[in-house]
């Protein structure tokens, strides 16, 4: 449609609390359901990417498009829209909520058996469903201004890359969630996990980084490729302080002057404490406090972000 017949998407009240769009049309999000037969629910057959939208701009949508899309590929899920369609549907979603700062989340399942070929996964038509919802904080402010204090999850360990490949955002998060209850039952505000060869790996919902004698190191496998890990090794560029993406272990924690986790929800935060031991000094660092604030001058900034298009 060109430019100026474009009409302008209003946001409808019902979608305040957050919209979806699912079986091809938009809806408030507390109607949007999906079938108990779904492979996506009874297999995590199914691939997901969330964006944020902050001050009514998305952060780096073709990054997570990009990522979305080679997810889908990688399981061999067919996308039921272009692009082009994709990108339009997540503006007009965002618009007809009215949210100004949002968390953005696209899923395409397996979709349902065929009946005349159950256990087959090629027989099924993959499902794709978004939401969008007011945007989401891993953790509280009064967290983020302390600094998380971090577990290291000791009797599960983050499933191998040969089983499940973490560069394909997914929902196999049973070692995640039952390491996070055993940390949140030991006081910690979250969790990190190790491989079962003890080297790093992440978080429920975020990567992390450590930084010693001026360089920000943050593990190179068995993790999701987060948009905002990119995001932070692009800052640490321009701003000339060293990064290394390689194997860790927690004796890069334990040794560490500083450390951050990196999500969608919620950007760059400060950890404080792993294990109970203190980190640095046990305050938020300096290097950390820079890479937030430079983190959130970027959803301003039109190289790194774009408006929420309202005639979408
Ligand atoms: N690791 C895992 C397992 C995640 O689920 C997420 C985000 O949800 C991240 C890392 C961080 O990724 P991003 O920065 O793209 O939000």
């Amino acid at each position: 449609m060109a430019l100026a017949e474009a009409e302008t998407t209003l946001p409808d009240p019902k979608m305040a609390q957050g919209g979806a769009f699912i079986d091809g049309a938009f809806v408030p999000v507390q109607d949007a359901k999906i079938s108990v037969l779904d492979f996506g629910l009874t297999r995590s057959d199914c691939t997901y990417d969330v964006v944020g939208v902050w001050k009514g701009r998305f952060f780096r949508l073709d990054r997570h498009l990009d990522r979305f899309e080679a997810s889908c590929e990688r399981l061999r899920l067919a996308l039921p829209l272009s692009r082009e369609e994709l990108e339009a549907t997540l503006h007009r979603l965002v618009a007809l909520t009215g949210l100004e700062d949002a968390y953005v989340s696209m899923t395409l399942t397996r979709g349902r058996p065929n009946p005349a070929a159950p256990r087959d996964p090629r027989q099924c038509v993959p499902n794709f469903y978004a939401y969008a919802i007011p945007y989401v904080w891993l953790a509280n402010e009064a967290q983020q201004a302390k600094g998380l204090a971090l577990k290291i999850a000791r009797d599960v360990a983050r499933i191998s890359r040969r089983s499940v490949d973490q560069r394909t955002k997914n929902y196999h998060w049973l070692d995640l969630e039952m390491a996070l209850l055993h940390a949140l039952d030991d006081g910690a505000d979250s969790v990190l996990l190790m491989d079962i060869d003890g080297n790093l790996t992440e978080g429920p919902g975020y990567n992390v980084f450590a930084y010693r004698d001026g360089v920000w190191s943050t593990p190179d496998t068995n993790v999701l490729e987060g948009i905002t890990r990119g995001a932070v090794l692009d800052l640490l560029a321009e701003m000339n302080v060293g990064s290394s993406v390689r194997p860790m272990t927690e004796d890069d924690l334990f040794g560490a002057e500083e450390v951050i986790v990196t999500t969608t929800a919620g950007g760059v935060m400060p950890v404080t404490a792993v294990d109970g031991r203190p980190v640095g000094d046990g305050t938020p660092g300096p290097q950390a406090a820079r890479l937030k604030a430079l983190y959130w001058d970027k959803h301003t900034d039109p190289a790194w972000s774009v408006p929420v298009d309202r005639t979408a």
